[in-house]
């Protein structure tokens, strides 16, 4: 996979030409405002999503889409089976546990579920970040971690949480990684994504390293279901509203998932009954094509650990935005003087400038953008004056519009494709989008460019019709009515 970076002539400012064409040096161009615009507006070129780019963007969405449907292998897509052929109906009843796994966060989630009349009944969750060198780590020490969060939550149950005598409790496991799913309740993790190095998973079944950990920290819990973090999201969202046919995770991360016709999986070649219904999860974060990249994508991407992968990922997701800031605050300072002559040591740190940094700066509404200069005097040690405040809020929002509006084209991609399968099934009637993830829930200009993509896309008519709407928390309570579903015990739900 390449990276069709379109290259920005930013490499031309080292040496730039005096009006008479004798070369100057370096410094002598370090005049400040005057060579951070070239940057800018270079920038700003090479991230432009202007109609056609978004219009081409779905159209190789919906390709990449069939492709993977056809053939195992046969695009960037995956297109995985999630093995989920019953969405939940409401009717669902018990205790149920739900695990996840994301790519900072890890939650701990109990539901008690009344059926149809009661719904749910309570839940209580916990949430903990993923420390550092569990990261990096091996794949016990990553699902002991897990294993005893678990049971430290399951001691603090009481309440109105009731298990019937002689049962065990039943998990499901939301995994926000691409895994080969096997079957409702196994799954090979194909990579880790998301900055995670953990040795000793990649080739395994998950929920037999989870049930290992389990037991090696003394858990007597089954998994009975192990969901994508998109699948559980759908699932979750469709428990409340029939209309939901698409989910999508804006997190750390970005996965999307949808509701699929099992005749319209070649792959299957006839393996599964023609006239059901099932989720595919797409693993678009491996998308790649026709993107507007630029020369600090493909910088970004060859330092990372997993070059020339998760390309649509890299540049979308809550985890890449503010590094992709940051390279390019750098090239400002190191080439335009930004931040005035001293060179801005914390700020060649990579990553140091995160993505919930970059949306707080975006919400500063004050005449002299105090905020911002405090966060870049705070992650980045550097003093900036109204002018570089202004650039940088600039530099922010060109990341974030790109973005989002490509999230957003990603989005019509899935929706032409089910529309093409259906004529009318999707823009003919209400349709649903489910979103979640820390990235579209805190970031409102994000939130808004993706939107305002669907709408250009769609036009107005037909976008009255679809409707993009997060669903706060989906997945865990998704995951638990999958494990619900898939009890072991007997049920009438
Ligand atoms: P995970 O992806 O680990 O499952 P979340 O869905 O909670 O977890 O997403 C966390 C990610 O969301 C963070 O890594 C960050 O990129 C993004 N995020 C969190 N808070 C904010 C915020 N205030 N503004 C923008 N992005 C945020
Ligand atoms: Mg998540």
């Amino acid at each position: 996979m390449s990276l069709a970076a379109t290259c920005p002539a930013v490499g031309s400012f080292y040496l730039s030409r005096s009006p008479r064409g004798t070369p100057r040096f370096k410094m002598a161009v370090r005049s400040g405002a005057l060579s951070v615009a070239p940057i800018l507006t270079n920038l700003q070129k090479d991230c432009a999503t202007p109609l056609p780019v978004l219009r081409h963007v779905a159209d190789a969405m919906e390709a990449d889409m069939l492709a993977g449907l056809a053939v195992d292998g046969g695009s960037d897509l995956k297109m995985i089976l999630s093995y989920v052929d019953s969405l939940p109906s409401g009717n669902e009843k018990g205790l149920f546990y739900a695990l996840d796994l994301g790519g900072t966060n890890f939650r701990v989630l109990r539901v008690q579920l009344g059926g149809k009349e009661e719904r749910v009944i309570a839940t209580e969750f916990e949430q903990v970040s993923i420390p550092q060198d569990l990261m990096f780590g091996t794949s016990e020490k990553l699902f002991d971690f897990i294993a005893s969060g678990l049971a430290e939550f399951a001691l603090k149950e009481g309440g109105k949480f009731h298990l019937p005598p002689g049962r065990l409790r039943e998990i499901g496991f939301t995994f926000s990684f691409p895994v080969k799913q096997t079957s409702i309740d196994s799954g090979i993790l194909i990579k880790w994504t998301k900055g995670f190095a953990v040795s000793g998973t990649a080739g395994r079944d998950v929920v037999a390293c989870l049930n290992e950990a389990m037991k090696r920290q003394g858990v007597n819990m089954r998994v009975s279901a192990l969901v994508n973090d998109a699948v559980g999201t759908l699932a979750g969202a469709r428990y409340w509203d029939n209309d939901i046919m698409v989910a999508v995770i804006l997190g750390t991360g970005t996965n999307a998932c949808y509701v699929e016709r099992l005749d319209a999986i070649p792959k299957l070649q006839g393996q599964i009954s023609s006239n059901g219904k099932t989720i595919i999860n797409t693993e678009w974060g491996a998308f790649s094509t026709g993107l507007p990249l630029t020369v600090y994508d493909r910088e970004m991407d060859d330092a990372s650990i997993n070059p020339g992968e998760q390309i649509f990922e890299k540049t979308i997701s809550g985890m890449y935005l503010g590094e992709i800031v940051r390279r390019v605050l750098l090239k400002m300072a190191k080439d335009g003087d930004l931040f005035g002559s001293s060179f801005p040591e914390k700020l060649a740190t990579p990553f140091v400038l995160s993505t919930p940094d970059i949306c707080a700066m975006q919400q500063d509404n004050s005449s002299d953008l105090q905020a911002v200069g405090s966060i870049l005097y705070d992650v980045a040690g550097v003093e900036a004056n109204l002018r570089a405040r202004k650039i940088v809020v600039e530099v922010c929002d060109t990341i974030v519009k790109r973005g989002g509006r490509l999230a957003g084209a990603g989005i019509v991609g899935i929706l032409q494709k089910m529309e093409e399968d259906s004529k009318g099934l999707i823009f003919g009637k209400r349709t649903v989008v489910a979103m979640d993830g820390g990235l579209y829930e805190n970031y409102p200009q994000y939130r808004g460019y993706l939107q305002d993509a669907v709408t250009e896309l769609l036009g107005s008519d037909i976008s009255k019709n679809v409707v993009i709407e997060h669903s706060k928390d989906g997945s865990g309570i998704g995951a638990a009515l999958l494990a619900a579903a898939n009890s072991k015990y007997e049920h009438d739900f």
